[in-house]
C-alpha cells in the first residue's frame, strides 16, 4: 500500500503543535502494517537546511508566482519530498506567522501550492512511485481532492485527517482564480464558506474520507458546541466519517525508570531547576500553548486549593500574552509556582519526568499528546472530560478506584469549580501513597504507542482502495 502524507509540519524538522508529532510518526508506526508512507513537506528554512541537498525529482515553472522544484530527503528511514519554493517558503517565522505574529498574508497561496504539488506526485508519480492514497492533514493539505479532480486523477484516494477544527483555511473569493481552483465549485454544496473559500471545507466535501484524532472528537465534531461552524457539513459526511487516535513515540517517551519510586531524584531535580522548595504535596506540570482553548485560566482560578494542599506548579509554555503576564504574577506572588515562557523539548521532557501529576484542563482536545506522556511516566494527568482526554484517561471516580483501574483524573463540566474538586481530589489521592503508587503503575502499563491505531489507519487505506 503506497501513501504519500501532505503535511505542513513534521518532526523532528518543524513543529508547531501535535500534528508534527502525527506526521513524524505515523510513517514508521505504518511500515510495521503493510504501509509505505512517504511525506511532502514545504522546503521552510530549516527543512531546505537539514534536508534541501537532496537530487531534483521534479521542476515546476510557476507554482502561485514563482518556480518550484521537488527535492529528494529521506528522514528516519522514511523519504520524504521537500517542495523547494523559495517565493513561498524560504522566509524567517513560524510555518504560518511571521516575525510580527500575524499570519503570512499569501497563506492561502503557500498551502495551495503544497496541495497542488501533491496532486501532481498523484497525478505523474515520482522518480517511479505512485501514491494510491493520499493522506491530507489539516486545511492546509485540504485542496488537495480539488486539485486532483481538476487534474482528471480518478484512481488515488484521498483521507482527510482533523486535528484542529479551530484551523479553517479560510481565504477571500476573490483569490479563486490565483489558487487556480474551479470556480463551478465554490458554492455551499462545495468548498465555499459564507462567501469565502475554507481550504477546510473543501477537503471535508471532496475527500474520499475524513478522520479526527480521536473518537470522542468525531462525536463532538457533530455538534454545534464543537463543530465551529462545520458540524453540518461533517454531518453530511457522517458514514465517512472517524475517530481514530493518536499515539506517542515510545522511543522518544521512554521513561528511565520502571517503578514509581525511580521518579523521586527526577522529582528533586526538576523542582531544583526551577527553584521550588521541598514540598508536601504533589507537584504538577503543564506543558502547553498559552491559548484559550487550553483552559488554562481555569487553573488561575483555581490554582488557591493546589497551592493550600501544600501543591506546586511548574509551568512550560508560551503564546497569549495576558496569560503570559496572568503566570508570571502567579509566580511571582507565590512560591509554589514557577514558569519558564518559551519552547523546549529538553525541558518538557524533565517536566514530564519529574512531575507528579500534569494538568491539560482544555476547553476542547482533538487528541492531546501531553496527557499521554504523562500516562506513559506515572505523571498522572488531571484532564477535562472532552475529546482525547476523555479516551485516554481512566478516571479515579470511587467506582475507578473501587476497580483498580484508575489512571488520572478527569472533571466536568469544563470550569473552575470543576477543576477546583479535581485538584482537592488530587491532593487526597496523594495522602495515600499505596493508592498513588498503583494509580502510576496502571498508567505507566498503558498502551499509549502507536501500535493499535496504525492497525486501524492500515486497516481505513485498505478498505479505501479496495
Ligand atoms: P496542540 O497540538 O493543541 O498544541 P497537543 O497536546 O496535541 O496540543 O500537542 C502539543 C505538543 O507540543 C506536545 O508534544 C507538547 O509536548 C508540545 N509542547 C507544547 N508547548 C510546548 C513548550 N512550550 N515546550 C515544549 N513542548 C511543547
Amino acid at each position: 500500500m503506497k501513501v504519500l502524507s501532505v503535511t505542513s509540519e513534521c518532526v523532528p524538522l518543524v513543529k508547531t503543535g501535535g500534528l508534527a508529532d502525527v506526521a513524524g510518526a505515523l510513517p514508521a508506526a505504518l511500515a510495521g502494517h503493510g504501509v509505505e508512507m512517504r511525506t511532502i513537506l514545504p522546503g521552510y528554512p530549516a527543512v531546505m537546511a537539514a534536508q534541501g541537498q537532496g537530487p531534483v525529482l521534479r521542476e515546476i515553472a510557476d507554482l502561485f508566482g514563482g518556480p518550484a522544484r521537488i527535492l529528494r530527503g529521506m528522514l528516519d528511514g522514511t523519504v520524504l519530498y521537500v517542495l523547494d519554493a523559495p517565493h513561498l517558503y524560504g522566509r524567517d517565522g513560524t510555518p504560518y506567522l511571521g516575525p510580527d505574529g500575524k499570519d503570512w498574508p499569501d497563506n492561502p497561496q503557500r498551502f495551495a501550492a503544497l496541495d497542488r504539488a501533491a496532486a501532481l506526485i498523484a497525478a505523474e508519480g515520482i522518480e517511479g512511485w505512485r501514491p494510491q492514497i493520499l493522506h491530507l492533514h489539516d486545511w492546509q493539505a485540504g485542496l488537495t481532492p480539488v486539485y486532483l479532480r481538476q487534474l482528471g486523477v480518478r484512481d488515488v484516494r484521498s483521507l482527510l485527517t482533523i486535528h484542529n477544527i479551530a484551523f479553517q483555511g479560510l481565504a477571500p473569493a476573490h483569490l479563486l482564480g490565483a489558487l487556480q481552483l474551479p470556480a463551478h465549485l465554490f458554492n455551499p454544496q462545495g468548498f465555499e464558506y459564507w462567501g469565502r473559500i475554507s481550504a477546510l471545507k473543501a477537503g471535508i466535501v471532496f475527500a474520499d474520507k475524513v478522520s479526527t484524532v480521536s473518537p470522542t472528537y468525531a462525536e463532538e465534531l457533530l455538534t454545534p458546541e464543537f463543530g465551529m461552524g462545520m458540524q453540518g457539513v461533517l454531518a453530511g459526511r457522517a458514514g465517512d466519517f472517524t475517530g481514530i487516535l493518536n499515539g506517542i513515540d515510545l522511543d522518544v517517551w521512554q521513561p528511565p525508570f520502571d517503578k514509581p519510586a525511580g521518579k523521586v531524584p527526577l522529582r528533586r531535580a526538576l523542582r531544583a531547576e526551577f527553584g521550588l522548595p521541598e514540598a508536601a504535596g504533589p507537584l504538577c506540570v503543564v506543558i502547553s500553548r498559552l491559548t484559550g482553548q487550553k483552559g488554562l485560566d481555569l487553573l488561575l482560578e483555581a490554582l488557591p486549593v493546589l497551592l493550600d494542599c501544600g501543591g506546586q506548579l511548574a509551568v512550560l509554555g508560551s503564546g497569549d500574552a495576558g496569560l503570559e503576564a496572568a503566570f508570571r504574577d502567579a509566580a511571582a506572588r507565590h512560591p509554589g509556582v514557577a514558569l519558564r515562557i518559551g519552547y523546549d523539548e529538553d525541558l518538557a521532557h524533565r517536566m514530564i519526568a519529574g512531575g507528579d501529576a500534569i494538568l491539560v484542563p482544555s476547553r476542547f482536545e482533538p487528541c492531546g499528546l501531553t496527557q499521554l506522556y504523562g500516562l506513559r511516566f506515572g505523571t498522572l494527568p488531571v484532564v477535562s472530560l472532552t475529546g482525547g482526554l476523555a479516551d485516554t484517561v481512566i478516571n479515579a471516580s470511587a467506582a475507578g478506584v473501587a476497580a483498580g483501574v484508575a489512571t488520572g483524573l478527569q472533571f466536568h463540566p469544563v470550569d473552575a469549580p470543576a477543576l477546583s474538586r479535581a485538584l482537592r481530589r488530587l491532593c487526597a489521592l496523594w495522602q495515600q501513597p499505596k493508592l498513588w503508587q498503583r494509580m502510576v503503575r496502571n498508567a505507566m502499563a498503558q498502551p499509549v504507542g502507536w501500535d493499535a491505531s496504525a492497525q486501524t489507519y492500515a486497516d481505513l487505506f485498505r478498505t479505501m482502495t479496495d
